[in-house]
């Protein structure tokens, strides 16, 4: 049966393993498609352009806003980002799902849009402040000065956990990712993402008459 096109949403503080998880829900379903958002931000070592990020300057970023291009954008730690439309809407007439990783800032902008009825969004917590910090040192990506940055706003992202539809505590990685396959699973069957339930039901119907006749 055909299935409506979710937008899920991944969001947490900088470091919390979103972008791990993500990456982990593409290797389980290579049918979901990914929303490669553009950022004005550098690239850090081993992130690819088109694959990661669309990596653009200011001007072209703000060209794109101007254009009606991005569906939702924002600045975050200094730097633009943002999630082309067009890309989006393909996926979600093809019946297909969309993963965002994006901050709460560009999750609330999609659920306040015309796709809204789409939405599964997902915030993910760490353990503790202190692997948060862990975990964006272990990264090793970034210098000491970018990750006070992101360790002083990392309140600021979780502040906003309860506008969420699930909320993970991603302490052990495989536990955190088998709860999350079990929310896009059970979000899937929803009635609402099944528009062929109509006719199918329909189809019963006719069956179930004929028999009582
Ligand atoms: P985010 O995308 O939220 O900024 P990342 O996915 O880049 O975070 O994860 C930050 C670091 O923490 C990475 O080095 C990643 O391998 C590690 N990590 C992610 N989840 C876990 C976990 N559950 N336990 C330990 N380390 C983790
Ligand atoms: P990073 O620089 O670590 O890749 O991302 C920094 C923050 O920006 C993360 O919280 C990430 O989810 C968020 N982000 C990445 N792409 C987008 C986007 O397209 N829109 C919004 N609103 N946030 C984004």
């Amino acid at each position: 049966m055909k299935r409506r096109g979710l937008l899920i949403i991944l969001s947490s503080p900088s470091g919390a393993g979103k972008s791990t998880l993500a990456h982990r829900l593409m290797d389980w379903d290579p049918t979901l498609s990914f929303s490669v958002s553009a950022t004005t931000r550098t690239p850090r070592e081993g992130e690819v352009d088109g694959q990661d990020y669309h990596f653009i300057s200011e001007t072209r970023f703000k060209t794109l806003v101007k254009d009606g291009e991005m569906l939702e954008h924002a600045h975050v730690f200094g730097n633009f980002y943002g999630s082309p439309e067009g890309p989006v809407r393909d996926a979600i007439e093809a019946g297909r799902d969309v993963l965002f990783d994006i901050d709460w800032q560009g999750a609330e902008q999609i659920k306040h849009s015309t796709l809204r009825d789409h939405v599964l969004s997902i915030f993910v917590l760490p353990p503790s402040i202190a692997e948060l910090r862990r975990r964006l040192v272990g990264r090793g990506k970034d210098d000491e000065e970018t990750i006070a940055k992101r360790m002083q706003k990392s309140w600021d992202e979780i502040s906003h956990w309860h506008g969420y539809d699930y909320v993970l505590v991603n302490d052990d990685l495989d536990r955190t990712f088998d709860k999350l396959k079990t929310i896009v699973e059970a979000e899937r069957l929803r009635q609402a993402q099944q528009p062929d339930l109509f006719p199918f039901i329909r189809s019963l119907q006719a069956e179930f008459e004929e028999e009582n006749t």
